[in-house]
């Protein structure tokens, strides 16, 4: 210990407030735990807050409105002169980060939680040491890892967060590039190259699997792809970026296909996509008996709970899925654990959605993989051009799918791709936790018009006794 440094005790310790660490720390304050926080961010909220989930989805709503701004004509709405001004929008957006951020503040002072700003590192199992803001010693009875993920840069391609960026520096919107590169179709790419691509930027994909989206159903990516293209997104797929340059204000890169072939092409920016590690190289964990897997993620069973008894992880340090809401269910489990509870990580299903237009939403087993599981199927897909609140909201592209087991008609899974589906995808989650069958979701009664009775629909077609689609196949009963 330095001379002046401080030397604290408290009884549960979180590292990370971003939804996993924030969401363990309250929970722990509630069941009567003293708490201390510790983020190396001036701000609590984590990656989500300030640079993730909520910018984007904020730029998202902000270019999706311009879009059907302009798009109004169809309704007999006559609008000239819709233009953007980028910098107001940026600020619209940081508003939102801050009231939200302020909120967390106020929760976690009302629990009577330590908040130090300062870059925590292990020194032993039972201590910690903070450097920056909060120097000092921390000593604790339980620590609860939460410190998250950090983009994955690639070899030889520099960040230097004004041409080449990652999504942390492309969510700032300091510049609208004419021509864009995303290196990267997964989660990030596409939003982040939709809000570009909507603000007039030339997108360019670059994928280097043979889907964007990979790991996700096919057809419903083939429905984003489709309308990422009618929207000008020029999209390569098996292809990666060989070389690039960068000189002034171009950037020439050199793609390499599968196949073989090469292309040249130039653009003013880069996006680079290609995934996130976990932030667990600079925590010290080699002074505890934490263990971490091949690829750097903190091993943890169902209770989240490491190898060392008294630390924990939650979040994308875990691993995947890296999302916010698996995250903030893992916190909470943590400390609940540690608060003796019996709580557990036995969630069936941790739904994903990516706030591509149509958006995709999707929770528990694919077709393909509940029949690899064993399971003879039973498929219900209903397309949202045969919803009439679809129709009145102009957005009638994509379908509800439900998959179940054929001899209990037990819903097994849920894929969605359409408007709205981020909201409609929490319903056949309960479904699933609950051990719903198809007649659940049929036979309840889903408020008309809305789009939630796209998944009753869905469940009427795999029943075989749907009524807004007419198969001959299908009988009444
Ligand atoms: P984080 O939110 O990453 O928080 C970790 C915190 O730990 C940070 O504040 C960091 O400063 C702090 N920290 C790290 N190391 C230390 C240390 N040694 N000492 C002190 N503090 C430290 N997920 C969704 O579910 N929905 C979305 O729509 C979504 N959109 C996204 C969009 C983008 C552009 C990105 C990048 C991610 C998005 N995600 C989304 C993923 C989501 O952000 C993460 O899954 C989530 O933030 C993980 O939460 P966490 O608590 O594990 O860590
Ligand atoms: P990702 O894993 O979703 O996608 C990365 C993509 O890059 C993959 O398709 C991969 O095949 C491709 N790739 C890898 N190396 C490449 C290369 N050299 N050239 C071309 N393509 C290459 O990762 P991401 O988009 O960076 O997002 C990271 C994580 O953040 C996501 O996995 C997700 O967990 C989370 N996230 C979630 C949301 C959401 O929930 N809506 C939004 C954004 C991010």
């Amino acid at each position: 210990m330095v001379m002046g440094e401080i030397e604290r005790e408290t009884q549960v310790v979180v590292i990370g407030a971003g939804p996993g660490g924030y969401a363990a720390a309250f929970r722990a304050a509630d069941l009567g735990r003293e708490v201390t926080l510790i983020d190396s961010a001036p701000a609590l909220g984590g990656e989500c807050l300030h640079q993730g989930c909520i910018p984007s989805k904020a730029l998202l709503t902000a270019t999706h409105l311009q879009e059907q701004i302009s798009a109004a004509q169809t309704m007999g709405i006559r609008v000239d002169g819709v233009s953007i001004d980028p910098a107001a929008m940026n600020q619209w957006k940081d508003g939102i980060l801050v009231q939200l951020a302020k909120g967390l503040e106020q929760l976690a002072a009302r629990r009577s939680i330590e908040i130090i700003h300062g870059h925590a590192i292990f020194t032993g199992s039972r201590r910690l040491r903070i450097s920056d803001g909060g120097a000092g010693t921390l000593s604790f009875e339980q620590a609860i890892i939460a410190t998250g993920s950090r983009p994955i840069h690639l070899p030889g391609i520099e960040i230097d967060g004004e041409r080449i960026m990652t999504s942390r520096e492309a969510l700032q919107l300091r510049t609208i590039p004419e021509r864009l590169l995303v290196i990267g179709g997964g989660y990030i790419g596409l939003e982040l190259g939709s809000i570009y691509a909507r603000l007039g930027s030339q997108v360019i994909v670059v994928e280097l699997t043979e889907q964007l989206l990979p790991g996700i159903d096919r057809d419903l990516v083939q429905v984003v792809q489709q309308a990422l293209r009618k929207h000008g997104v020029e999209i390569h797929l098996r292809t990666k970026v060989a070389g690039l340059q960068h000189q002034g204000q171009h950037v020439t890169v050199s793609l390499a296909q599968e196949s073989g072939s090469t292309a040249a092409l130039e653009v003013d920016h880069v996006l680079v996509a290609v995934g996130r590690r976990p932030n667990t190289d600079e925590l010290g964990l080699e002074q505890t008996r934490v263990k971490l897997d091949a690829r750097g993620f903190i091993q943890v069973d169902t209770q989240r709970r490491t190898v060392d008894a008294r630390i924990y992880a939650v979040g994308d340090v875990t691993g995947e899925p890296m999302l916010a809401h698996k995250a903030a269910r893992e916190g909470k489990v943590a400390a609940e654990v540690i608060a003796g509870e019996p709580a557990a990580f036995d969630n069936v299903t941790v739904p994903a959605v990516v706030f591509t237009d149509p958006e995709i939403a999707l929770c528990g087993l694919s077709e393909v993989q509940a029949r690899a599981a064993g399971y003879t199927v039973k498929v219900g897909k209903f397309p949202f051009r045969a919803l009439g609140r679809a129709l009145t909201l102009n957005a009638t592209e994509g379908f509800v799918k439900v998959i179940a087991d054929a001899e209990r008609e037990v819903v097994l899974g849920v894929r969605m791709v359409g408007p709205n589906v981020s909201d409609l995808i929490s319903e056949a989650v309960l479904a699933i936790e609950m051990g719903a069958q198809l007649e659940d979701l049929a036979a309840s009664i889903h408020p008309h018009p809305t789009l939630s009775e796209a998944l009753a629909e869905a469940a009427e077609v795999a029943l075989e006794r749907a009524i807004h689609i007419y198969h001959p196949r299908l009988k009444t009963r």
